[in-house]
């Protein structure tokens, strides 16, 4: 008792969370709130697990060790089973649904049930919310389960400076208003810089331009975290007709990514990275060699990947848009240009690309498209249907279903589109594997590459906005426990301390948090605590809100959100301010 007064007292003075007058009561009343006991420690080092108990106390970890007959308001015994720090999301998407009223959604359980803790926001370069200071206050009129690392987003700034105004690069005078943005967010607490650089606004953005925001954040320490501007030899979706503009060259994202933090010495993150399409599959070979270059050159770069051979965006169909169209719709504006919202755009779709498919020379070209997008979703043999009106087409490949209908894979495309559903352009949702496991598993193994989710909220069924819905991605369901049920128990590619270690001790360390991300005595009591042997990630391709098994405890600044398996209403997540005099 006299010792674990000192120690208290020494974290007192650290700590204004934890007030004198709340302590002493703790103390005449239990020792601890909550010990879990005989648990495998794994502290997010990358170290092997250790056994250990852990004690905390408010929303800290005040005890590592064996901690004897030491008692507590609540013991949970975690005989055999890992305990971890809570895991720490590089890329989500959590944020919409962390500010929105409907409590559902700010429990945020396809996510937390994951053993996500705590995520960052400004995904992609967008802030819910302007100027950061109105995010925090959205965040924390409501409360959410779990925590929220502020990150002041690109395009939100540029969006804020130009308007509509933004095909173009900014000018000096622009850049300068930027840049007072960024630092106002910076004085709010953000950590750093998020950036969307394939997508509008920023994609007009030039490297000076982005170079000039990232140094705004350097002298708070700040990081770069970037939606790179390609990931594929070729942007998906755009036909290499209307792509001039665009990089050819699938690592030139990287490069920039790179040059930044050679241009302002900060931390830079390339984040959800991958080598999309299967003209980029082996390319993590001469990725990691580009980052391990720089890392030796005294660069600190890091890379965030997700646990998935098919990237994001939904399920789409396998055509190209411009057969789908009326004539006069103009293609030239490359990835989510306006041109391609309009309304009616789509109108007798079907017959515009039946009217196209009849003429010899449109067919040969629709068919050289769709050869192109396919092999840019991963080729024939790894484009599944997921979603067709005939059930037995679902779950198949292109590749098979040419061969079952007795045509090439390109018209099986075409059939669908022109015999499936009506309402659902190319008539089928289709999802492509455009990622090979074996670039995933070269990535993972580095010491520089943090996991991340890239997902949203989802499975919240009253609110539509983040529903399930059929085709969707089942990182939002999966992403974490995917990546040690598939890397670490069934492939082996790498060891559990190792992934867990890139769930948290490494982001953590990205991001400059200074109490979490390890488990060590005075840190926040976010933790993890899972049964490796009933790990696993449920949510598939084709049942994608399945949600994971064998997490059964988080716990998020001291209280548990799932508790023996079950959710708690809990919403104890916080807004994690960057301090007010941090440089990292
Ligand atoms: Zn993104």
């Amino acid at each position: 008792m006299i010792r674990f007064t000192v120690r208290c007292a020494a974290l007192v003075a650290t700590s204004a969370a934890l007030a004198a007058g709340a302590l002493s009561f703790r103390l005449s009343a239990q020792e601890y709130d909550i010990l879990i006991r005989n648990g495998r420690l794994i502290d997010g080092t990358g170290n092997p697990w250790f056994a250990a108990d852990i004690a905390i106390v408010g929303d800290r970890i005040v005890r590592i060790g064996r901690l004897g007959d030491a008692t507590a308001r609540r013991v949970v015994d975690a005989t055999g089973m890992y305990v971890s720090p809570g895991f720490i999301d590089l890329h989500s998407h959590a944020d919409r649904a962390m500010t929105f009223e409907h409590l559902e959604a700010r429990r945020a359980k396809s996510l937390n049930s994951q053993g996500l803790t705590t995520v960052i926001g400004g995904p992609d370069g967008r802030n819910q919310t302007w100027p950061i200071s109105a995010e925090i206050a959205a965040l924390r009129s409501q409360g959410h389960a779990m925590n929220f690392v502020p990150m002041v987003g690109h395009s939100t700034v540029r969006g804020e400076v130009m308007g509509d105004d933004y095909e173009r690069p900014a000018t000096p005078e622009e850049i300068a208003r930027m840049q007072a943005l960024v630092r106002e967010g910076m004085e709010s607490g953000a950590w750093g810089l998020g950036a969307g650089v394939e997508y509008r606004p920023a994609r007009f953005s030039t490297p000076e331009e982005i170079v000039a925001l990232a140094e705004a954040v350097a002298p708070y320490g700040g990081f770069y975290v970037a939606h790179q501007r390609s990931e594929a030899a070729m942007p998906l979706w755009e036909l290499p007709s209307t792509v001039s503009d665009w990089p050819v060259d699938g690592n030139q994202g990287l490069a920039e990514t790179v040059s930044i933090a050679r241009e302002t010495g900060i931390r830079v993150v390339a984040s959800h990275h991958k080598a999309r399409g299967r003209s980029s599959f082996g390319r993590s070979g001469q990725d990691t060699l580009v980052v391990n270059r720089a890392r030796e050159e005294g660069l600190e770069v890091y890379l965030d990947v997700y646990p998935y051979e098919t990237f994001g965006g939904g399920a789409r169909p396998m055509i190209p848009r411009w057969s789908l169209v009326h004539d006069t719709v103009d293609t030239s504006g490359g990835r989510d240009s306006p041109v391609y919202s309009g309304e009616g755009m789509f109108d007798d779709a079907r017959a515009h690309l039946q009217r196209r498919w009849a003429d010899p020379e449109l067919r040969g070209l629709i068919a050289r498209d769709i050869e192109w997008i396919v092999d840019h979703n991963g080729g024939p043999d790894r484009v599944v249907v997921v979603g067709y009106p005939d059930s037995t087409y679902v779950g198949r490949t292109l590749e098979e279903l040419g061969r079952r209908l007795g045509v090439t894979y390109q018209e099986a495309v075409v059939h669908m589109a022109l015999e499936g559903y009506p309402d659902v352009l190319g008539g089928a949702w289709t999802r492509g594997y455009g990622i090979h496991d074996a670039d995933i598993i070269n990535y993972y193994r580095q010491d520089y590459t943090a996991t991340a989710s890239d997902a949203a909220v989802s499975g919240v069924e009253d609110v539509p906005e983040f529903a399930s819905r059929p085709g969707a991605h089942p990182r939002h369901f999966g992403a974490f426990t995917r990546k040690i049920a598939r890397y670490v128990k069934d492939l082996k590619a790498i060891t559990l301390p190792f992934a867990v270690r890139s769930m948290t001790g490494l982001p953590a360390r990205i991001i400059g948090l200074e109490d979490r991300g390890f488990l060590r005595e005075g840190y926040k009591a976010d933790l993890v605590v899972f049964d490796l042997a009933r790990l696993r990630d449920r949510a598939t391709v084709l049942e994608p809100d399945l949600f994971s098994e064998g997490v059964d405890y988080v716990m998020v600044n001291g209280v548990f959100t799932v508790d023996d398996g079950g959710f708690t209403d809990a919403l104890p997540g916080e807004v994690v301010l960057r301090p007010r005099n941090s440089t990292n």
